[in-house]
């Protein structure tokens, strides 16, 4: 009997972690993951931040070196696309023509940056090559625009001032994180950029980009143009679904899966930025494009590759750096009613709270650390809260509940 095969399409960071945990699971069969990146997997958070201004070297952002793989058995076809499944005969097909049958499959395809209409001359950063883009015209450039006050957007600005460039950041909404993080908080990273010195034009949108080889020019609404020597975009990303779409699985924003990572079809999976999971304790669908969910998702997939049942139930978990400041973020804002600060908002070295009716649906701590126990217990307990011991430093954060 020749032994299981599981094939992982994405030798991304949950590409990598499931065959991790296949192995630490205790899976003997053949483990192969399909990348279309020449690398090996590696991690992106670095790639706007420490790798970017030079800070880390590139073998510190790989997940494992290329010896873990052949000492766990994990064969890494780099590379090579996927370019269809096959789901009655159960094989995948490559992009240098192979073919590779498997047991149980798993999509770990991630997403990819979402476009500008003009993209002539326009950087993006989502891979090793476009950090080391960037990171080379930081040496030449002394002024950069960023289309998009996202996280990326304001991580490649705080990059840029720390290189010594000039920095504008172009934001549709009236100020930067909106959507993320709401009104309040958001506030306090608008603040903290333009105390570095970027210029922020918010509320309103980028009509055209254009390079004349000298450098670029953003035209935007109101008809004004910026120029700068180069433009950085980072205005979202979009899931790479394309074979789940093509093959017939259900697709609804990211590929989507039961808690325990299950896609339509019993034997494919899915994990990281292309997956829509189902929350149990949120009751609903999620994709989460961070790196926490790339991490901890994957041992979830692969116990139920395994035919076990781990659902993940993990609470969406985000962090950035960006100058000086630090933060970690958990839980969900949607419907939030309020937000409570506890700590020094001015100095930011504070944990922000998200309730709705009384009850903390989000929290972050921004210079202030190993907190996030507490902030989980408290999501996660979902009772209701005295806002006022909430914001008050002194009383600890077990003991903020009304009964
Ligand atoms: C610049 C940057 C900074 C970030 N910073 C943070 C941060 O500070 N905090 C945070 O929480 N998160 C951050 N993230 C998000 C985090 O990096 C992602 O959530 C994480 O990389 C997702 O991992 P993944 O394995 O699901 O997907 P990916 O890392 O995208 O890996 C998927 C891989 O699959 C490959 N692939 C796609 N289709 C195919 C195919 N058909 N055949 C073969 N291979 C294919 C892709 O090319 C890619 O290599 C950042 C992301 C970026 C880009």
């Amino acid at each position: 009997m020749t032994s299981p095969r599981f094939v992982i399409i994405g030798a991304g960071l949950a590409g990598a972690k499931t065959a991790e945990s296949l192995r630490a699971k205790g899976f003997n069969g053949q483990v192969t993951i399909v990348g279309d990146e020449e690398q090996l997997p590696y991690e992106r958070p670095p790639l706007s931040k420490d790798y970017l201004v030079g800070n880390a070297a590139r073998d510190s952002l790989y997940v494992h070196d290329a010896e873990w793989y052949s000492d766990q058995r994990v064969e890494l076809r780099t590379g090579i696309r996927a370019t269809r499944i096959d789901r009655t005969s159960r094989r995948v097909e490559l992009s240098d023509g192979a073919g590779l049958g498997y047991d149980k499959l798993l999509l770990a395809t991630g997403a990819s940056p979402r476009l500008l209409p003009d993209t002539a001359g326009v950087h993006y950063l989502r891979r090793i090559e476009d950090s080391d883009r960037l990171k080379r015209l930081f040496t030449t450039a002394a002024s950069l625009i960023v289309v998009g006050g996202g996280w990326i957007g304001l991580e490649a600005a705080a990059a840029a001032r720390q290189a010594g460039l000039a920095a504008t950041v172009v934001e549709a909404l009236e100020l930067p994180l909106l959507p993320a993080l709401g009104r309040d908080v958001a506030t306090v990273f608008a603040d903290l950029h333009r105390q570095h010195g970027v210029d922020l034009r918010l509320g309103i949108q980028v009509e055209h980009v254009g390079n004349d080889g000298q450098g670029t020019r953003v035209r935007l609404a109101d008809g004004s143009v910026l120029e700068a020597d180069a433009v950085v975009a980072g205005i979202g990303a979009v899931p790479n679904t394309g074979l789940a779409e093509a093959c017939g699985l259900r697709v609804d924003n990211g590929v989507v899966v039961d808690a325990n990572l299950r896609t339509s079809d019993p034997d494919i999976f899915a994990a990281g930025d292309v997956a829509s999971v189902y929350h149990p304790l949120l009751g609903r669908h999620l994709r989460v494009e961070h790196w926490a969910s790339a991490l901890k998702q994957p041992a979830a997939a692969a116990a139920s590759m395994l035919d076990k049942d781990e659902a993940y139930d993990e609470l969406p978990y985000f962090y950035t750096d960006q100058y000086d400041l630090g933060m970690e973020f958990l839980g969900t804002i949607d419907g939030h009613d309020r937000v409570v600060f506890r700590g020094d908002l001015p100095g930011r070295e504070f944990i922000a709270f998200w309730l709705k009716n009384n009850r903390v649906r989000a929290g972050m701590n921004v210079n202030i650390w190993d907190v996030t126990g507490p902030i989980k217990a408290l999501i996660r307990a979902g009772r209701p809260v005295h806002p006022d011991r909430l914001a008050d430093p002194g009383i600890p954060l077990d003991q903020v509940a009304t009964a």
